[in-house]
């Protein structure tokens, strides 16, 4: 197809300077910023379907999606339909709806793991109320990460995190008290070894190992066989939980989300993104015998004023209803149209590239490979990612600003924009 040769930025830059004057480096998070690319951040006026349009005029094929949540594509008819049916009889009581009810509803028939779920506002929500919950139900103080993954902002889980904070290439973060880092234990992703090593020490001050089945924000990592079956033994010979941080993965590579796709039976899970079809909620759920420690019904502490709001409660319900069997069959059919287009580029021009792909959740590492935690990871030549990333927004193609960050295909890209992506990887790859 016709693609624009270069993008113009004038009114981006404009808008930039001047959000940067009120807003700490002009954004409200900081991967927005296009800092680690170099560049200056495109300022979205709108979206529909599988493209982005921003306020200098040119148009994208969006594979950021919102960082998730737009597994249906932007302003999708329906999606919109529902907000608008829900706007107009108020945005918010602070009082039980039915809405939320059928969402929770939704969750526990798709998900056999959750018995019952609490709605919350982000997916940091989810995991911070999570922890909270394992450390109140054990009785216990520490939780087991890995290394690159991301759950979140908060105190406990900003350690060794991916996403952003490794974008930056920033060390752990100030702000987070010693005692409370002292508390996470961290190892590297996928070695069953190292967390068996990390319980023989620590087995009996563990509430929790927090993991994220297939690893999505050191880029795109699966977990080796045996790994999430290690997991689930370690922790139950320990009386530790289990908690799937599923807030990228849930709902988008499974009806019944990563857990159901490799039939392990987690604790708890967080949920996100998709969810909210858009809109800002986390969620996080499991054993009712667990959960029901949360406050009304038991003593730990965990609530939210504009948690299970109605607006988010229709567009995340609308999305997930939108989510049929053939559309998860579409997301595969994409995810692998586009893989091998990439590979195909790749081979042809002679660079190593390594894509790590679960359906829907694509990530092209400029590395040999193979990429199996976020030491392979960090081998990605970041120079050259940088010159890639400019390099497809000057195809008109939005990827993620960040090569510790996964491509998502949405349900309503078409077979023409996975092929004029393609076509825009092999003219990016070849002017690097
Ligand atoms: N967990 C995972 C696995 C995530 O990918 C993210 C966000 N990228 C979060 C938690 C945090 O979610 P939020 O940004 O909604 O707070």
């Amino acid at each position: 197809g016709d693609m624009p040769l270069a993008r113009r930025e004038e009114a981006s830059r404009t808008a930039f300077d001047e959000a940067k004057q009120y807003i700490p480096g002009g954004v409200n998070s900081p991967v927005r910023a296009f800092k680690s690319v170099g560049l200056t951040p495109i300022y979205v006026d709108r979206g529909e379907g599988s493209r982005i349009y921003d306020i200098d005029g040119n148009s994208f094929i969006d594979y950021v999606c919102s960082w998730g949540p737009l597994i249906m594509g932007h302003a999708h008819p329906e999606v919109v339909r529902a907000l608008q049916e829900t706007v107009v009889k108020g945005t918010s009581f602070g009082a039980p709806t039915l809405l939320e009810t059928e969402m929770a509803k939704t969750v526990v028939e798709r998900v056999p793991s959750v018995d019952i779920v609490r709605m919350v506002n982000s997916g940091t929500e989810a995991t911070m109320s999570a922890i909270r919950l394992a450390r109140g139900y054990t009785g216990r103080s520490k939780i087991l990460k890995f290394e690159g993954s991301y759950h979140g902002h908060a105190d406990s889980l900003l350690i060794k995190a991916g996403s952003g904070v490794a974008t930056l290439g920033l060390p752990d973060s100030p702000g987070v008290p010693e005692g409370v880092a002292a508390n996470t234990i961290t190892v590297p992703y996928n070695d069953l070894d190292a967390v068996k090593i990390a319980f023989e020490r620590y087995g009996n001050e563990l509430a929790a190992v927090i993991v994220e089945p297939i690893a999505g924000n050191m880029g795109v990592v699966l977990p080796q066989p045996g790994f999430l079956e290690g997991l689930r033994k370690v922790t139950t010979g320990y009386g530790a939980l289990l908690i799937f941080d599923e807030v990228m993965t849930g709902f988008r590579v499974n009806r019944s989300c990563a857990q159901g796709l490799f039939g392990i039976t987690p604790d708890l899970t967080c949920f996100g993104k998709v969810i909210g079809g858009g809109l800002p909620v986390g969620a996080y759920g499991g054993r009712r015998e667990i959960m029901e420690q949360i406050a009304p019904t038991g003593p730990i502490y965990q609530a939210g004023t504009l948690s299970g709001n109605p607006l988010a409660m229709a567009a995340g319900l609308t999305t997930l209803r939108l989510l049929t069997p053939e559309v998860y069959d579409r997301l595969e059919l994409l995810g692998a149209r586009l893989e091998a287009g990439l590979k195909r580029n790749a081979q042809e021009l002679g660079i190593p590239l390594t894509i790590n792909r679960v359906g829907s959740m694509v990530c092209p590492f400029f590395t040999a490979g193979p990429v199996t935690d976020f030491d392979t990871a960090r081998t990605s030549d970041l120079e050259r990612f940088r010159r890639y990333f400019g390099g497809m927004l000057n195809q008109g193609i939005s990827v993620p600003p960040s090569q510790f960050e996964g491509m998502f295909v949405s349900g309503v890209h078409s077979e023409q924009d996975i092929d004029d992506t393609i076509e825009g990887h092999y003219k990016a790859l070849k002017a690097l």
